[in-house]
C-alpha cells in the first residue's frame, strides 16, 4: 500500500502518518517526490487497515501496490531516480560511462587506465580490489590494498570509483573508500549482503545474476531500497542462456523492462555478458539505443596480459573509438553523455 499526501503536507503531517504507520506494526518507507511525499507500507502480510490512514491531516490518497516489489516500482514512485555518485548523476535523459580493469592489478597500471578512459570520456572508473573467481586458484584481488590504489586514483584523475564487496567485512571497507558498492551477479541473491549495502547510505550498483528473472533481479534491489538506500542503479550483465558463442547472453530486453517497471536507473555491462572484446562495441551501442542510462566496460592497457577477464577488455583505442561512436549516437539521439564533473568529496563512512 502507498499514502501519497496532499501537495505541501506539513513534516507535522507526514510525522503523523508515519506514527500511525508503525502503530499498527507496519513499516513506513518515506519516498520524496518532485511534486510530493509519499509513504510506501512494507511488512504487512494482510490488507492494511485504510479507514484508519484516509482520515489522518494531509493524506491525498491510498493506493494499493499491486507487484511483489513496491519500492522499486514505479506505481511507488513515478518519476525517474537520480543516483548520484561523487559529481556524476545516473538517470533520467542521461548516460553515464563507467571504464576500468576487470582488476586492480597495480597502483601503476590502475592510474594509467583511469587517465585513458578519462581522456576517452569515461566519467566513473572501476576496478575490483575484492574479486570473486569461479575458481580459487584465481587471482582474487589486491583487497585492502586495492582499495587504497582506487583512493589515489580518484585523487590523481578527479573519477568516483566504483568496486565490488564481497561479503559483509568488504563491504564495510569499500563503503569507507569507494563511492560505489558494487554487487556482483553471484551475490546478486546474498541477502544479508543486500541488507548491508542498503544500511551503508552510499550508492549501490546491482549486478544481475546470471539465472534470475526480472522480477528476482528487481526484488534484490527492493531488499535494498527497505533498508532506507534508494541510490541504487541495476545492471544487466547477460544470463544463461543455450547461446555457446559468448559468455552470457545480453538480455536487452531488460532494459525497456526494467524502465517501464521501476523508476531505478538501468545500465548495460556489455564485457561480462560478450565475454570477448570484438563484441564489445556493438552490444555497447545496443544498450545506448534501448534506453540504458550507461554502461561499464571493462579496458586494460594491454588486454592479453590482463589477471583478469583479459578476453573481454578493450584496449585504449578500441575504448577510444567506441566513445566516438557512442557520442554519435548520442547526439543523433538527444541522449546526454556524461562529461566529467567536480571532484567527489570522501564523506564519512555512515554504516
Ligand atoms: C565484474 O564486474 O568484474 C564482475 C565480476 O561482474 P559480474 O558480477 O557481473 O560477473
Ligand atoms: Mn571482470
Amino acid at each position: 500500500m502507498l499514502v501519497t499526501m496532499r501537495v505541501g503536507a506539513t513534516r507535522q503531517e507526514i510525522k503523523g502518518v508515519v506514527a500511525a504507520i508503525r502503530r499498527m506494526g507496519l513499516t513506513p518507507n518515506v519516498i520524496p517526490g518532485a511534486l510530493r511525499v509519499a509513504i510506501g507500507i512494507t511488512g504487512n502480510r494482510g490488507p492494511v487497515p485504510r479507514e484508519q490512514l484516509e482520515v489522518l491531516p494531509g493524506v491525498a490518497d491510498l493506493v494499493p501496490v499491486t507487484k511483489p516489489y513496491k519500492l522499486v516500482s514505479r506505481e511507488t514512485k513515478p518519476e525517474d531516480t537520480i543516483v548520484k555518485v561523487g559529481g556524476v548523476r545516473f538517470g533520467g535523459s542521461g548516460f553515464v560511462v563507467i571504464a576500468g580493469p576487470c582488476a586492480v592489478e597495480s597502483r601503476a597500471s590502475a592510474l594509467a587506465v583511469a587517465r585513458a578512459v578519462k581522456a576517452a570520456g569515461a566519467t566513473v572508473f572501476r576496478g575490483g580490489a575484492y574479486k570473486p573467481r569461479t575458481s580459487p586458484y584465481s587471482f582474487q584481488g589486491l583487497g585492502r590494498k586495492g582499495l587504497d590504489i582506487l583512493r589515489a586514483v580518484r585523487e590523481e584523475t578527479g573519477l568516483p570509483v566504483v568496486t565490488e564487496a564481497v561479503d559483509p567485512e568488504s563491504l564495510e571497507q569499500v563503503a569507507r573508500h569507494a563511492d560505489m558498492i558494487q554487487i556482483g551477479a553471484r551475490n546478486m541473491q546474498n541477502y544479508s549482503l543486500l541488507r548491508l549495502a542498503g544500511q551503508s547510505r552510499r550508492p549501490v550498483l546491482l549486478k544481475r545474476g546470471f539465472s534470475a528473472t526480472a522480477e528476482e533481479f528487481l526484488m534484490a534491489a527492493e531488499y535494498i531500497l527497505a533498508e532506507g538506500n534508494y541510490q541504487v542503479v541495476l545492471c544487466e550483465r547477460g544470463v544463461r542462456s543455450f547461446a555457446d558463442y559468448t559468455r552470457a547472453t545480453l538480455d536487452i530486453s531488460l532494459v525497456p523492462a526494467a524502465r517501464a517497471i521501476s523508476h531505478l536507473p538501468v545500465i548495460v555491462d556489455p564485457s561480462h555478458a560478450a565475454g570477448r572484446r570484438d563484441m564489445v562495441p556493438a552490444l555497447s551501442r545496443a544498450a545506448l539505443a534501448a534506453g540504458a542510462h550507461g554502461l561499464i566496460v571493462e579496458v586494460h592497457q594491454d588486454p592479453d596480459r590482463a589477471l583478469s577477464d583479459g578476453a573481454q577488455s578493450l584496449s585504449y583505442e578500441a575504448f577510444d573509438q567506441l566513445m566516438a561512436t557512442l557520442r554519435r549516437i548520442a547526439a543523433a539521439t538527444d541522449i546526454a553523455l556524461a562529461t566529467p564533473g567536480p571532484a567527489p568529496r570522501v564523506r564519512k563512512n555512515r554504516m
